[in-house]
């Protein structure tokens, strides 16, 4: 099957290219992007129209917990400690692979219409989550949330296990090695992650140092900062991604300056739940830089043009400069390194020959988003869901002209949503 996406403006986020956009049309076959070209006139099986368009690669959202769309904007005055033990946590303990299911769903498709073609998304019953994204065809990463803080520490890494020699074939489901953090983790069950993460050959991804909090809480147990902490488990040997890394001092800084090390900013949790603000500007030029969401009961929604707007404002506010950041920038981590930190850069994250169609096509003549004089600038600040035109990943169209292609009832979703909420958060 041969597709061609014609006529649109194409921002490929190729850092090779010096062009940040040109007109162009792309070809794909079956899954795979296999030219950028100026005014294709081979065959194809199938044209989009995209004149008058933006195309450019689906959004990464590098931390997110999809199972926790039941739980949304439930943090109101509330700190982490107390959402996570008293709100979150016992309500999770009573949710079935059922319920992840649909929750699951629910957010895949929120997802899918503000412009995310690939989650990372750390929680339980992942074979129940796993099969939401099987039947939708959307890309993810999974991991079994590991803890032992109770006696189920040792089960949990065998669902990992399980999960991964099912799916390891899949196209769409990779794996990460995800101990929820080091306040929930005893050091012999993160060295444990560690190795196992480097048996199987996949990063890991944690927690880490998301407010004041837990930096004194690791900072007790180990009588050491929170990287060295990390270094004795073991886990600056893996590649790593760090969910927040809200408060990492100058030194340990120093210590984490490596290539393969990323941070997933996720600003609207750590406002919302009062942890502070990551200053940005000062990891960029040592680690990769990723964007996330977070589940939505901190992060409020999964829409990532919504939280890439804040990035760019935020990190401007908080140094009085407004060259701290660039729309750019901003977009990079929504797209190619959210790639990187994922260990999926050769497939997805930029528009490239061989790399794999995961794709959105904006219509921003819209009055929220018209004129459009700095595309880049306007895409980070004024992309709204009426903009997502078509969402394709892998090859396959799943939004077409504003409209969800799955078979599935939106409002019988919403009806199951409603009744999970009044049987398990009465
Ligand atoms: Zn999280």
């Amino acid at each position: 099957m041969r597709k061609v996406i014609k006529g649109g403006i194409v921002i490929t986020m190729d850092e090779k290219k010096l062009e940040k956009f040109e007109k162009l049309d792309i070809v794909i076959e079956d899954n795979v992007i296999k030219d950028l070209t100026v005014d294709y006139q081979g065959d194809a099986d199938v044209i989009i129209d995209a004149s008058n368009k933006i195309v450019m690669p689906g959004l990464i959202n590098a931390h997110t917990h999809l199972g926790m769309s039941l739980f949304r904007a439930t943090n109101d005055e509330l700190t982490l400690n107390d959402w996570l033990n008293k709100k979150i946590w016992p309500i999770e303990s009573t949710m079935t692979d059922e319920d992840v299911y649909f929750a699951t769903l629910f957010s895949i498709l929120e997802m899918l219409e503000s412009g995310t073609t690939c989650s990372n998304n750390m929680y339980f019953s992942s074979e129940a989550a796993i099969n939401a994204i099987v039947q939708t065809k959307v890309r993810s990463i999974f991991s079994e949330c590991l803890m032992d803080n109770d006696d189920k520490g040792t089960e949990r890494i065998e669902t990992f296990k399980k999960l991964y020699e099912k799916y390891k074939d899949n196209d769409l489901v990779s794996f990460m090695v995800s101990p929820h953090s080091m306040y929930t983790c005893s050091k012999k069950y993160l060295k444990e992650c560690s190795e196992l993460a480097l048996s199987y050959n996949v990063p890991v991804h944690i927690h880490f140092c998301e407010n004041e909090d837990e930096v004194k809480k690791i900072k007790k147990e180990y009588h050491k900062s929170p990287v060295k902490a990390l270094n004795k488990v073991g886990l600056l040997r893996n590649k790593l991604v760090l969910a927040h890394g809200t408060f990492i001092s100058d030194k340990d800084l120093k210590l984490l300056n490596k290539k393969d090390i990323s941070i997933c900013h996720n600003p609207i949790s750590n406002l919302n739940l009062g942890c502070g603000i990551a200053d940005i500007d000062k990891y960029n030029n040592t680690l990769n830089i990723c964007l996330g969401t977070d589940g939505q009961g901190s992060g409020n929604n999964l829409n990532m043009f919504y939280h890439m707007s804040l990035v760019d404002l935020l990190q401007k506010g908080l140094h009085k400069n407004p060259l701290s950041m660039n729309s750019y920038d901003v977009l990079k981590m929504a797209t190619i390194n959210g790639a990187y930190a994922l260990g999926l850069e050769k497939e997805i994250g930029s528009i490239e020959v061989d790399k794999k169609a995961d794709i959105i096509i904006l219509d921003m003549n819209t009055i929220n988003s018209y004129p459009s004089d700095d595309i880049i600038n306007n895409i980070v600040h004024n992309t709204e869901v009426i903009n997502i035109d078509t969402v394709m990943i892998n090859g396959e169209t799943l939004i077409q002209n504003h409209k969800l292609l799955l078979n599935i009832n939106k409002d019988a979703l919403k009806d199951k949503m409603n009744e999970m909420m009044m049987r398990l958060m009465k």
